[in-house]
């Protein structure tokens, strides 16, 4: 392995075609990067794009709180690309930097001190600000639901609409010859004399290549699984409310003990959170789900209680499915070296992340070069145990 990177835009390519599965940020991000780079890519997914948790996402663009550097490193890359796409789209509404607001539970579990001293040792900005002194730095909250421990602001995080920005990189895909097929259902990866050739579709449709790369979301450990390899998995059900529009002030992206809530395109608010979820969503025998209308009003609710005036917050869409977590928490993303040819992304806070991981997967898909910022994600981690 490398410790310099050779210029990205020379085309120091190995391969000249790939095919994803898996038109969710990181698939089309993935693709879009290997476009660029000159590589001839297909994407394969089982329906529209942004269909799976990209569709579903709260999206807030952050590395708050405590992780591992790498990770930290990674998400802030992340940012960095963002910030790059919000220079060119200025004053869009799918792409803010209005900051972010996190407040914690009374009681022994509040950790916003040392939340607040662990960022900004690290050089996270970082305000941690008393109830009364909120509506200085931010917009459109309720300050009597914050706990007396106050809260912490930090104005460099913002947020994406993952579906729109989907859109707009599959644009620039198409424009660079990438095809997408989306009416041929679920898909999988064909292995032939130990190496990934290609991808084929229950329809029966074959698209081979030099490289496949599996971003199918949540489905990616089974998918893995299936070929013998090992990813761990702690993927939970999610659930994610969408407002109908609404004129109010708020701005920021709130983290809060009971609900977090992100200004939307639209004057719309996505809520979430893991109770909301754990209670409401029940999954059928057949796969689908059951969701409790009073949990979700119970949502609403908090919701209402943390945004200023209180308002009447009434639902436009829900979505429910798995949020992709593996195992210990931390990205996987790079080649399944047991079998050549077959590269994973597989990732929690895929918003965060989907532009960079994009950029550094493709640069690994189309030269064979590990890419240093990808050393401590790698799948074998989770065989090696
Ligand atoms: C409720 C919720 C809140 C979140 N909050 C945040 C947040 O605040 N910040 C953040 O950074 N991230 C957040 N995330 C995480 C982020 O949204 C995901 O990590 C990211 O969207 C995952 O993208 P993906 O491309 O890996 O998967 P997906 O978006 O799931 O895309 C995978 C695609 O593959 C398709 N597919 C699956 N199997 C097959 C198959 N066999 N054949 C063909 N196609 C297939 C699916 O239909 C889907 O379209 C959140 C996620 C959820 C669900």
């Amino acid at each position: 392995m490398t410790n310099r990177l050779k210029d990205t835009t020379m085309k120091d390519n190995t391969i000249t075609s790939a095919v994803i599965i898996g038109a969710g940020i990181f698939g089309v991000s993935t693709g879009l990067h290997l476009a660029r780079r000159g590589v001839r890519v297909t994407i394969v997914n089982d329906g529209p794009p942004a269909n799976g948790a990209s569709g579903r996402s709260l999206s807030w663009l952050n590395s708050a709180r405590m992780r591992s550097e790498p990770y930290h490193r990674l998400r802030m890359a992340g940012i960095d690309r963002y910030r790059t796409l919000a220079a060119r789209f200025p004053g869009v509404d799918w792409l803010r930097f209005e900051g972010g607001l996190t407040w914690d539970t009374e009681g022994e579990g509040n950790e916003i001190d040392a939340a607040y001293r662990y960022e900004t040792s690290i050089g996270y900005d970082a305000q941690h600000l008393a109830a009364g002194d909120i509506a200085r730095a931010t917009p459109g909250l309720d300050a009597r639901a914050i706990t007396k421990q106050g809260a912490i602001f930090n104005p460099g995080e913002g947020w994406i609409d993952l579906p729109i920005l989907i859109g707009l990189l599959l644009k620039e895909f198409a424009t660079l010859g990438g095809t997408l097929v989306t009416d041929q259902g679920a898909a999988s990866v064909m292995i032939e004399g130990g190496r990934a050739i290609g991808v084929e579709t229950v329809t029966g449709a074959r698209f081979t290549a030099d490289a496949v790369v599996l971003a199918t979301g949540p489905a990616v450990p089974k998918m893995a699984g299936d070929v013998g390899q090992t990813i761990g998995d702690g993927t939970p059900i999610a659930l994610l409310v969408q407002t109908k529009p609404l004129a109010h002030p708020l701005r920021a992206v709130l983290n809060t003990p009971r609900v977090a809530v992100r200004p939307a395109p639209g004057g719309t608010f996505s809520l979430d959170a893991d109770w909301a979820a754990d209670e409401g969503v029940r999954v059928r025998e057949d796969g689908s789900y059951d969701i409790d209308d009073a949990v979700v009003e119970a949502l609403l609710d908090e919701a209402s209680k943390v945004m200023e005036g209180n308002p009447k917050l009434e639902i436009a869409s829900i979505g429910v499915g798995g949020k992709p977590i593996p195992g210990d928490g931390e990205p996987v993303v790079g080649a399944l070296k047991a079998i050549p040819g077959y590269y994973v992304a597989f990732s929690h806070s895929g918003a965060t992340l989907g532009l960079i991981v994009g950029e550094l997967l493709a640069y690994e898909v189309a030269t064979g070069t590990e890419h240093p910022m990808l050393a401590t994600f790698r799948p074998e981690r989770f065989t090696s145990q």
